[in-house]
């Protein structure tokens, strides 16, 4: 991992999250997401029921900044927020009601069962099954008075983009840019028997081969044993006009049983990365968060089931190229070379089939889903 280098960013101006997305060019259908906002608890008073922590500094300025009463939300009647350490909580019970789920809230941990999803959370834990899969949020969930608490980036950046096809901002994907991690000087991680530049390569021709049938214009950062800088892969997406960024690497640890698959997405705007970093100014790879959010769900979810890999989940990071990268992006670690069995396998053409047919099926489902007629 210590080839991304997680530089200072230039801060950009901490604007509207969801502007509808439009290029010059016309790559990406003028299609904002359906809207969906929250709306404040229905008193300060409930919101100080909920949360009686008599520590939290926020709590006071909540009470200072708060609306008047605006009168009982009616049933159904939105996604009702309240302020906890200097962030928007919204109520997991309301976010149930939004989606037709069922809540069950214990002191323990929470869940919402639907029909097409389900999704397992634990307080002050970011990792959270979403139908097994294991995903980490942005902030721990709550629990406070017998009510679970999910920030409201969750709900909307998280849980939206997976939940709702909706929600998801349209675009075209025509072009897709395949970037094989590491090459030339830069070997990357390093096994017993082979080296991660010349893996990630291999997949890439493959992934190129296999998108290329199904009518994409693909394209690849390297096609041979060339070095590249991250700025290189970066300007070459952007100068493609790619619509979709797929990276592509294998991991390396000193713990040699470690193994598994994780995938990575741009943290969305302002938020923390997996790891903690709070370098969170807005970069060109959060012009879509909803959207990274669900090609990371699809294309993790459908390589895990391909491999049948450990799942160490989808994971949120501001990798260089996925930072700068103008479109939905995702960086997939497809398995660890300090692992024998793992890294025998990352070898093998079968394995590197699954793979490849398994982020395939990722992005074909992303696509279909963000396309859906509405
Ligand atoms: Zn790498």
């Amino acid at each position: 991992m210590r080839w991304f280098i997680l530089t200072t960013l230039i801060l950009f101006p901490l604007g509207s999250a969801l502007r509808a997305a439009v290029n010059a060019d016309g790559v990406y259908v003028p299609d904002a997401p359906e809207s969906l906002t929250t709306v404040p608890a229905a008193t300060i008073e409930e919101a100080v029921a909920e949360f009686s922590d008599t520590d939290a500094p926020e709590l006071a300025a909540a009470k200072k900044t708060a609306q008047k009463p605006q009168g009982a939300v009616k049933p159904g009647g939105g996604v009702r927020f309240v302020m906890y350490n200097g962030k928007r909580y919204v109520y997991l019970r309301d976010v149930a009601d939004y989606y037709k789920m069922q809540p069950v809230i214990s002191s323990k941990t929470c869940a919402l069962y639907g029909k097409k999803f389900q999704i397992s959370m634990f307080y002050d834990k970011t990792y959270a099954f979403v139908n097994g899969l294991l995903v980490h949020l942005f902030y721990p969930p709550v629990y406070r008075n017998g009510n679970a608490m999910l920030s409201e980036v969750d709900f909307l950046r998280q849980l939206d983009p997976i939940f709702r096809d909706y929600s998801l901002t349209r675009h075209v994907v025509r072009t897709i840019m395949i970037d094989p991690g590491h090459g030339g000087k830069d070997e990357g991680g390093r096994g017993r028997l082979y080296r991660e530049k010349d893996i990630t390569l291999r997949l890439g021709i493959k992934l190129k081969k296999a998108l290329e049938k199904m009518g994409y214009k693909v394209l690849m950062t390297r096609t041979g044993d060339q070095t590249l800088t991250l700025d290189q892969r970066a300007d070459m997406t952007t100068a493609a006009k790619a619509d979709l960024f797929i990276s592509i690497h294998c991991n390396k640890t000193t713990n040699r049983s470690v193994c598994g698959l994780e995938t990575f997405i741009m943290p969305a705007t302002g938020t923390p990365s997996t790891y903690g970093s709070s370098n969170n100014g807005k970069a060109p790879g959060n012009r879509l968060d909803g959207n990274n959010t669900r090609l990371g769900y699809e294309v993790h979810s459908s390589v895990r089931e391909a491999t049948s890999a450990y799942d160490r989940g989808l994971k949120r990071a501001r990798f260089f190229v996925i930072r700068n990268a103008n479109c939905p992006s995702v960086l997939i670690e497809t398995g660890f070379l300090s692992n024998r069995f793992e890294e025998r396998r990352l070898a093998e053409d079968s394995y590197q089939d699954k793979i490849v047919d398994g982020i395939v099926k990722g992005i074909y489902t992303y696509q279909r889903a963000m396309l859906k007629n509405r």
